[in-house]
């Protein structure tokens, strides 16, 4: 039996002290107390499960594995589970803590979790990931729960990854259980549009600010870094809407045209080759490269800390949307406000997802399903509305988007903790 070791993360700063220093800069801001800033610097509960999988070979290898809460006081928890080699108990810290953040600011009942398996998803087949699938769940099975912790998909999962948790939680159940996880497949009470819904809301986002800029999305230049889930539709939904898409990449590279590159012509490629590379309509470009081409609006939609204090100076689009969650350090967070970039932080631009997500949770509840238009326009209110809310207090406080953003979202949660009071 062998058992996996972590590689070194690819962060440069641990993100967990990131998150946290993050929240203690806002808690500065609106005052919310030393007691109750000690109680958000914490997670509520980290489990760590060992997950012993059979290969197709007929060995046994044993995978690390997180569920963290960070936070319930609005509600259960909720946030996606990620398969990666490089995924950490500190980084599944902050991305819980961010949940909580995003679910706030978005005005949903819930709390804030993350999941994450040390693991390379690309490398196993379709066998060992259910074998990994149905054990890693069955190692949660009791932190999870459709009034206690829901998880959805994140990097490296996928509907069919939801599919499985949702079956084995109700075999184990006895009943089928629809409100246990969200980003389910269509035939079995998934949401329709959740799976776009991520890009969607990023796009709503871009939308808007480029609104407040005097501009309209017809016409704008685009660089998306990014081609899963939330890169590639926000490509397509951009490209529909008018834009110029003049850059996209995957983990192994992009491509550029500056007269723009056509979304499903790359996809195909993408999907015939496994890569861009040798895309006849644009330049081969490099990921650092595409961080820094000419464009309106940079969209960092992979990883973590791909914006940092070495290439921040370099970035020359007005608008950065995050479509992945802490794309950017700290440091290069104050060099782009500096410079007058308005940042779109992950807590705002790509909270799409854990909205729809919403929805199939309560559609799900309510074993009563809504048309794609229904999802979409409701999608729009409350991404536009918490646009607003953020812009305002950005505008109101002289101070960037992601304090106003996390402002606002501590504000609810520390609220709803005094509310409801120390128990006991
Ligand atoms: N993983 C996504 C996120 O980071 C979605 C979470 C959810 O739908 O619960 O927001």
């Amino acid at each position: 039996m062998t058992t996996l070791q972590a590689p070194a993360s690819f962060t440069q700063e641990n993100p967990w002290e990131m998150a946290r220093e993050q929240l203690r800069r806002v808690a500065s801001l609106i005052d919310i107390g030393e007691n109750m800033l000690n109680v958000l610097l914490e997670c509520k509960k980290a489990v760590e499960v060992s997950v012993p999988v059979r290969m197709d070979d007929g060995s046994v290898l044993v995978y690390d594995a997180f569920r963290v809460t960070h936070n319930v006081a609005r509600g259960p928890s909720k946030g996606g589970i990620r398969y990666h080699p490089a995924v950490t108990l500190e980084e599944t810290k902050a991305l819980a803590m961010w949940m909580t953040w995003k679910c706030a600011l978005m005005g949903l009942p819930f709390g804030g979790a993350k999941g994450g398996v040390v693991c390379d998803p690309k490398s196993l087949s379709q066998l060992e990931l259910e074998r990994l699938t149905r054990r890693y769940t069955t190692e949660i099975i009791n932190q999870i729960g459709p009034e206690v912790d829901i998880p959805a998909p994140d990097v490296g999962t996928s509907p069919q990854v939801m599919a499985w948790i949702f079956d084995t939680y109700s075999m184990n159940k006895g009943y089928s259980v629809l409100g246990v996880v969200t980003g389910k497949p269509l035939h079995v009470g998934g949401s329709l549009g959740r799976e776009e819904a991520t890009g969607r809301g990023a796009g709503f986002c871009v939308r808007e600010a480029l609104r407040k800029r005097g501009h309209e999305l017809a016409g704008a230049r685009v660089a998306i870094q990014g081609f899963g889930n939330v890169g590639a539709n926000l490509a397509f939904l951009l490209e529909e809407a008018g834009g110029t898409i003049v850059a996209l990449s995957d983990s192994t590279g992009g491509i550029y045209n500056p007269a723009g590159v056509s979304v499903e012509a790359a996809k195909a490629h993408k999907r015939e080759h496994r890569t861009f590379e040798d895309f006849a309509e644009a330049d081969a470009i490099t990921n650092a490269e595409l961080l820094a081409l000419d464009c309106d609006v940079l969209a960092p939609c992979a990883l973590e800390q791909v914006i940092t204090g070495d290439n921040a100076t370099e970035v020359k689009a007005s608008i950065v949307c995050e479509g992945a969650n802490g794309p950017t350090t700290l440091e290069a967070d104050e060099i782009l406000h500096d410079r007058g970039i308005l940042v779109l932080p992950d807590v705002l631009a790509n909270a799409g997802g854990v909205v729809v997500s919403y929805f199939e949770w309560v559609q799900g509840l309510q074993e009563y399903f809504w048309k794609l238009d229904e999802v979409n326009a409701k999608l729009n209110d409350i991404i536009t509305r918490a646009f607003e809310e953020t812009w305002r207090m950005h505008v109101e406080r002289e101070i960037s988007m992601r304090q106003a953003a996390y402002a606002l979202a501590v504000g609810r949660v520390s609220e709803a903790t005094v509310t409801r009071g120390l128990y006991p």
